[in-house]
């Protein structure tokens, strides 16, 4: 069951990392953790491989928490996987994290997903019923028992069969017969690329990971490709299986997810957060003295807000970056004393000042109301809320982790007066869809906007449904509730 998600925060499903020929493999998989743990933070593991012999350490916690020299060293060989996870599938527990590494009748095999497969738990009951008995919860298992129940010989076709029998949003690495083996979905919902360090190739989610490591971005992984990198070079492979003639990048990696610092889906995430700062404020603008980011991911929208308005950014909320996970409230009354651990306010800056507030999104609306009612009684005159998103009102199946649909503010409250009032703000601004999507490079046709428009590019599975492994297939606009 999808783990309960009491932070007022959507979670990100899983971060990725994998280098090939390299002495330091383990090394470099534990700094290319450490550039994605904002993907992840429950769990993380790595797996090394020596000379077709895997070893693999995993626990509970951040990557600072679980590595030290003595485990690395333990990690021997020169190619290695590493996966930073938060649960959206499976419980919280150490053998659901990952990378998954499971002996099988054609040898040792590790996997490293993020996303969320649409059809697993009718492949699951198909499996079972037919003999798989599953080490985890996970969806990711799924695809090692495909695999497995491939006959077929290489490693190629194995892949192909299972992966033509999965829906849904993928972005895998792995280690397989002594390759390192990258690949997206049709859709390319989550994001994987491709780099060099050396005589070495790396894949990681999101590009501040080469940059840590010190490798060179060279491509994203297509959708719908696979490579396959071990001592022959790398094999760049397109099944015909696997093509789609729609995609469906996750916009939401844009608007919140990723870091700044990454080239994602081909565009800085910085570079589009500022157009869609800026396209927010030619949609809602209003006069104040001051435009105030919500740090960390609302610092890219405001800073283009503040330019196309010429209303000057100023920095009023101040993000704590040390608390840890299991902050516990020490007592009953203070419903807020989590927010205001997170976010403390300058309130020199901020008193009797009118103030742009722009965020990134907004899903329940909890910790927003919290902070806006901190800026009031920090003396603040004015609060005008800048939404760099449209409302949220359906769920993803794609692996983002939002709230229940019915706690989503946007469907508690029928108009955008009544989230206004709730949020006890002047006046409260969203992006508009087309505003949100003509910021992309591609007017985001080929993105995915399913958890603003409830069009979902890819079907999920109806729990009591009847798709059989050979029927389900891709739909388009259904909402599934
Ligand atoms: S539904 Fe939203 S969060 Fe999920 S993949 Fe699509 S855009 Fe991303």
């Amino acid at each position: 069951m999808p783990k309960e998600n009491n932070n007022d925060e959507p979670k990100e499903y899983c971060g990725l990392f994998g280098i090939n020929n390299n002495k330091h493999a383990s090394w470099l998989t534990y700094l290319g953790l450490y550039a994605l743990q904002h993907r992840g933070q429950e769990a993380c593991g790595i797996v090394a491989n020596n000379k077709g012999v895997l070893s693999i350490h995993k626990e509970m916690g951040l990557v600072s928490d679980v590595f030290n020299e003595a485990v690395l060293a333990r990690l021997k060989g020169n190619m290695a996987v590493g996966h930073v996870r938060y649960s959206t599938t499976g419980s919280s527990v150490l053998k659901n994290s990952q990378p998954l590494l499971i002996d099988y009748a054609k040898g040792s095999v590790c996997i490293a997903h993020n996303g969320n497969l649409v059809n697993s738990l009718e492949l699951r009951q198909y499996l079972e019923k037919t003999g798989s008995i599953f080490q985890t919860t996970t969806d990711s298992e799924i695809i090692i028992h495909l695999m497995a129940r491939a006959k077929l010989r290489n490693l190629e076709d194995s892949l192909i069969y299972a992966l033509r029998r999965i829906k849904g949003a993928y972005s895998l690495v792995m280690i397989a017969d002594n390759s390192l083996i990258g690949i997206r979905d049709p859709y390319g919902f989550r994001p994987l690329s491709l780099g060099k360090l050396g005589n070495s190739w790396v894949l990681a989610s999101e590009t501040c990971a080469f940059d840590l490591v010190g490798a060179k971005y060279i491509r994203d992984i297509e959708p719908g490709e696979i490579v396959i990198i071990n001592d022959t070079g790398l094999r760049s492979i397109k099944p015909k299986e696997l093509h789609s003639n729609k995609h469906a990048f996750c916009t939401f990696e844009h608007v919140y997810f990723s870091r700044p610092d990454s080239v994602v889906f081909g565009e800085t995430v910085h570079s589009v957060r500022r157009k869609l700062g800026s396209q927010l404020a030619q949609e809602h603008p209003v006069d104040a003295d001051f435009v105030v980011p919500v740090p960390d991911s609302g610092f890219s929208a405001a800073m283009g807000y503040s330019q196309e308005s010429g209303i000057p950014l100023e920095l009023g909320i101040i993000r704590n970056h040390y608390v840890g996970r299991t902050f516990i409230q020490p007592m009953q009354d203070t419903r807020d004393l989590g927010v205001r651990v997170k976010f403390n306010l300058l309130r020199d800056v901020l008193k009797g000042k009118r103030i742009i507030v722009v965020d990134d999104s907004i899903v329940r609306g909890t910790t927003s109301k919290i902070r806006v009612r901190n800026l009031r009684k920090a003396g603040v005159k004015e609060v005008h809320l800048r939404i760099s998103c449209p409302p949220h009102r359906f769920p993803c199946f794609y692996g983002i982790d939002f709230h229940k649909t019915s706690e989503l503010i946007a469907n508690k409250y029928e108009s955008l007066d009544k989230i206004r009032q709730y949020m006890e703000v002047d006046s409260l601004g969203y992006l508009s869809l087309g505003g949100m999507l003509g910021c992309f490079k591609n007017s985001g046709i080929g993105n995915c906007a399913a958890c603003w428009t409830g069009k979902y590019p890819v079907r999920a599975e109806k729990r009591q449904g009847k798709f059989s492994l050979e029927t389900h297939c891709c739909g388009q606009g259904e909402i599934i509730k």
